[in-house]
Formats: C-alpha cells, structure tokens, sequence
C-alpha cells in the first residue's frame, strides 16, 4: 500500500516512520522496515499501526543509512505479522518491499518451493524475494562477481520478466550496503532527489520537508540510487535521461 525509502547520511530508521506516518491516510494493516548498517540488514515488523511498529523499533533500535519502509493492505495472505512487509528471500541475502499483486505467485512459489526455498509467510510477495535470491545465486554460478552491481542489476531484470501482475518494488542486498534498487509496473514510485541522499516513495507526501525535486518512475523502468546518484534503465529502451521535476507544493 505505502512505500517509502532511504539512502544518504541521515539515521534511516526515524525517518522511514515518520515517511510511513505520513502514508497512514492511505489505510493499511501492517506496518516495518529494514535498515542496512554496512553489513546486514535489520528488519522490525508488525501488524497494526504504525505507532505499534514505532515503539517496537524504538524498543530495539536499527542503525544505518540505507533502509525501506512499508504499510500494507494485505491482498494474499491474512493480516499477521509474519506476513508483513519487508519480506526476505533466500537465506537473507534480499530484503523487498512491494505494492500490488503477483497474479502468478502460486506457480512461482510451487517451483520455488521445488528448488528448496523454504516459505515464512503466505503473501505473494514473499515469491519475488526468493524468486530474486535464485536468480542471483544464478548469475554468481554463471560467473558473475558477488558484491558488484550489475549481478544484481541482471538478477533483478531476470526475476522482473518472471513476474505477472503489478508492483511497485524497492529491494536491498545484503551484499549491495550501498544500493537502493526500484522496479515499478502499475504500482507508483517517485524518487526525491536530496544532496547526497535520495528518497523514494509511493507518492510524494513523506518527501516533504526534505526536497521538493521529484523524478517519477514509468512503467517498466528500473531505478538504481546510490548516496551521491540516481540512475534509471527501461525495459526496453536501457539508460534513460533524468527528468527532474520540482513539486509545486506537497504540505
Ligand atoms: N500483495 C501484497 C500483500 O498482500 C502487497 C499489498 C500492498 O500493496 O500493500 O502483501
């Protein structure tokens, strides 16, 4: 339902909730994070509102500067904390948030299943994350290097064209502590371009107070943000120029 994500020099945790609040109008059921530290990733996550995910982050606090947010409006898989996003494919090495529906998911998930992922929730969603993590561990077996950004770049497109459905997608890597990777198809995304730092979210309410200069994803556009540039590719059409527009006002 709602998105929001970080990457710049700020503490993400604080400020995904505080993204996420602002989201609050758009209903949801659900509500959690995952923050990178440099070298895992973090996730707190639970049914109900924000607030309730709030204290428990607070509670037990994430540190890093890279980090994902989402409230859910769950359409597969009752409302539950484990079926909360963000979800995590493999054995960690992805961690996604994700709007829409994966009308597919039952399929992938049996072949999935068949190649051995074992399933924590009874989402759709969690199909893409594990879908993701064999894809990766593919292209590493194909000869791809670990840690460098066009194994996940291929991954990510190799697990995209698998898909059917609508998402909005923003993923970590555990091995990427320095990458925010976007997907979108029929599910919204809109990237804040700050100094330094870029924002990302399914519409532009938790960029306020931060930048006011806004790129929208397209369909079948990929974004890949880093803490000092944002770079987007098509499906088709690969790099795209950057169309930086400035919001009039967002209050
Ligand atoms: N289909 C996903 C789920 O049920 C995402 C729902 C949403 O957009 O919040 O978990």
């Amino acid at each position: 339902c709602g998105i929001v994500g970080y990457i710049g020099h700020r503490e993400a945790g604080p400020l995904l909730i505080k993204g996420l609040q602002k989201l609050e109008y758009r209903g949801y059921d659900s509500a959690g994070v995952a923050i990178h530290d440099g070298s895992s990733i973090h996730i707190r996550k639970k049914k109900g509102r924000v607030a309730e995910m709030a204290a428990q982050y607070k509670a037990n606090p994430a540190e890093g500067t890279l980090g994902i947010g989402h409230t859910r409006w769950a359409t597969h898989g009752e409302t539950n904390d484990q079926n909360s996003h963000p979800h995590v494919g493999g054995n960690g090495d992805v961690v996604l948030v994700h709007n829409g529906v994966i009308e597919n998911y039952s399929s992938l998930r049996a072949q999935l299943q068949g190649l051995g992922y074992v399933f924590r929730t009874t989402t759709d969603t969690e199909t893409v994350a594990h879908l993701l993590s064999h894809h990766l561990e593919e292209q590493i077996k194909l000869g791809s290097e670990p840690g460098e950004l066009p194994t996940y770049l291929k991954a990510v497109e190799n697990t995209l064209t698998k898909l059917k459905g609508t998402y909005g997608l923003v993923i970590l890597f555990q091995d990427l502590p320095d990458v925010m990777i976007a997907a979108r198809l029929g599910s919204p995304l809109v990237i804040g371009v700050g100094k330094d730092e870029y924002f990302i979210a399914s519409d532009a309410t938790p960029l306020a107070g931060y930048t006011d200069e806004v790129i929208y994803l397209s369909d079948h556009e990929l974004a890949v943000l880093t803490r000092d540039e944002v770079e987007i590719f098509h499906r088709d059409e690969g790099q795209q120029k950057l169309s930086i527009q400035t919001l009039d006002q967002v209050s």
